[in-house]
């Protein structure tokens, strides 16, 4: 039977722009609704974030317990490699989605967030109707409406997806493991989930149209992960751009165009991890003739869109696509709806890169900074010279901390790392860059012993001329 609810704000998407806006809204009092078309959690939760970290961990463990066999490792020897059964894998990786997806559904009860099931179609700025799932026919009528419709794979010409050919969402759910998989851009996607598959025992080839690996880092930054990916056989076309598929009798080709001329690579499955774009379409976002930023939805600081009481936050809003910068601009769209002064304006929004070994860059890499015109200083502290490292065996990867600062008044302008673990040390890289902190803040912080953070500290003095461990 078909309803009608009038509600203070409706949030389109479940994913971390939505859900968190959702709840802290409830969380302030406003009467809201959030519809969700397929599950709690969004892309992060369902078939990103979560679940290729769920993956990648699993796939670290078989590596490292495949290195105990025969002579070991740390005096822990093993006669018989181990097995792995991809398929408990995946419903190991399931039950974390499950988890953490009836958690999202428990945290929107709590706050009094009434959820519908179902894709919403908007009818203009002000209402929707649910046109598929089990609240279909819902009509909702609200005074703010939060878009948080987030973004898809991107297509490549002459690839679709399907068959052979998949997008990050299939692999993450692959019933068994590919005897070769191509993946098809170096970005980060692409390169978490093909380092993973390598570990698993699959042989991996990496595609790339730019001339090296992550091309938004520099080269400094990602040459460790160069390095393991020689390391471990996986085969690099780098300056390769797929132009096309042949299908055989004995199975996939891929058409390569570099500078040598065509040629093809064989695979059995093909990941397609060239970007992402923004869901705009199939919703009735037309109706609402916003304005555009490119393919993003154009938003102000305090991620209003051109129409009044309509919002958007997350993927939608642009790059970086990020799940933390979608949930921070959920605080601050909720907050403002119940009228605070917010404005999304961070000084920094980190980015991991979960790869083998891990990179996390908060603020800007050295080569931004010089394009700006900013004259600074940099300095770094190799992994190999720490104490923590070296007793976790994460010392020989290549990898370092390095800051970045300015010549004149010392104010961090960047950190970045590449090493084991790292990943955990973007909080306190981002927190330096919120709070403003020059080197000295840093200097003359006590660092616990052994740990890694203690590498930024050396970092930062080696930068102001005192390194003590190097
Ligand atoms: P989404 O999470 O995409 O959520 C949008 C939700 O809206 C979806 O649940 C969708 O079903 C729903 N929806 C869409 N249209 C409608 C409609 N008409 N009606 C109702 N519901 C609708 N980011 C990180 O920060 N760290 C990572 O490690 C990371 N790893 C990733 C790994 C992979 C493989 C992928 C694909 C992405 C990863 N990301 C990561 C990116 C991250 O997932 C996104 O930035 C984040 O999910 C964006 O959040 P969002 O709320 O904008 O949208
Ligand atoms: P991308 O990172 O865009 O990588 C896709 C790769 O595929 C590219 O290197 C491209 O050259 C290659 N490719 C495309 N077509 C072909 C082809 N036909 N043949 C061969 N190769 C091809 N966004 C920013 O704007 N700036 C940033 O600095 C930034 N840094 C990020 C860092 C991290 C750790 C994360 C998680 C995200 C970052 N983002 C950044 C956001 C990111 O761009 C988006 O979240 C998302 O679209 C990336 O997904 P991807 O790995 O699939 O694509």
């Amino acid at each position: 039977m078909s309803a009608s609810i009038n509600t203070k704000v409706l949030v389109v998407g479940g994913g971390p722009g939505g859900y968190v806006a959702a709840i802290r809204a409830g969380q302030l009092g406003l009467d809201c609704v959030l519809i969700e078309a397929d599950r709690l959690g969004g892309t992060c939760l369902t078939r990103g974030c979560i679940p290729s970290k769920a993956l990648i961990h699993a796939a670290a463990k078989l590596e490292a317990i495949t290195g105990c066999v025969g002579a070991g490792s740390c005096g822990i020897s093993l006669r018989e490699p181990p097995a792995l059964d991809l398929a408990q894998t995946m419903r190991w990786k399931d039950s974390v989605v499950s988890k953490l997806n009836h958690g999202v559904a428990g945290l929107l009860k709590r706050a009094k967030v009434r959820v519908l099931q179902g894709t919403a179609r908007m009818k203009n700025g002000k209402a929707c109707e649910l046109v598929q799932g089990p609240d279909a026919g819902t009509v909702v009528h609200a005074e703010h409406l939060i878009l948080a419709t987030g973004s898809v794979p991107v297509e490549l010409p002459g690839l679709p997806f399907g068959g052979a050919v998949i997008s990050s969402t299939e692999a993450l759910s692959l019933a068994a493991l590919p005897a070769h998989l191509v993946v098809v851009g170096a970005g980060y996607i692409g390169l978490e989930l093909g380092i993973a598959y390598r570990k698993f025992g699959a042989r991996v080839t990496v595609i790339e149209a730019a001339g090296r690996i992550l091309p938004s880092y520099d080269e400094e930054l990602t040459q460790p992960v160069r390095r393991w990916l020689q390391q471990a056989g996986v085969t690099l076309h780098l300056g390769a751009k797929v132009i096309g598929l042949r299908e055989t009798a004995d199975g996939a080709r891929l058409k390569l165009q570099s500078a040598a001329g065509e040629s093809e690579v064989a695979a059995d499955r093909i990941l397609v991890a060239a970007g992402r774009k923004p869901a705009t379409s199939g919703w009735g976002l037309e109706n609402l003739a916003l304005d555009m930023n490119g393919p993003f939805i154009k938003v102000d600081a305090q991620c209003r869109s051109s129409m009044r009481d309509v919002w958007a936050i997350g993927d939608l809003t642009g790059e970086p696509m990020l799940a933390h910068k979608a949930s921070a601009q959920g605080h601050v769209v909720a907050e403002a709806i119940a009228g605070s002064r917010r404005q999304f304006d961070p000084v920094a929004i980190p980015a991991v890169c979960f790869t083998e070994p891990e990179i996390v860059s908060a603020g800007l890499l050295p080569e931004q900074a010089a394009t700006q015109g900013l004259d600074s200083i940099t300095g770094q502290f190799p992994f190999a010279a720490s104490g923590r490292a070296l007793s976790m065996e994460a010392a020989d990867s290549g990898g370092f901390v390095r800051v970045l600062a300015r010549r004149d008044n010392h104010r961090i302008l960047g950190i970045q790392a590449v090493g084991a673990h790292v990943s955990e040390l973007a909080g306190e890289f981002t927190l330096a860059l919120e709070m403003g902190a020059v080197l000295e803040d840093i200097a003359g912080t006590i660092h616990q012993h052994p740990t890694l953070g203690e590498a930024l500290h050396e970092s930062v003095l080696r930068t102001l001329g005192h390194a003590i461990h190097i």
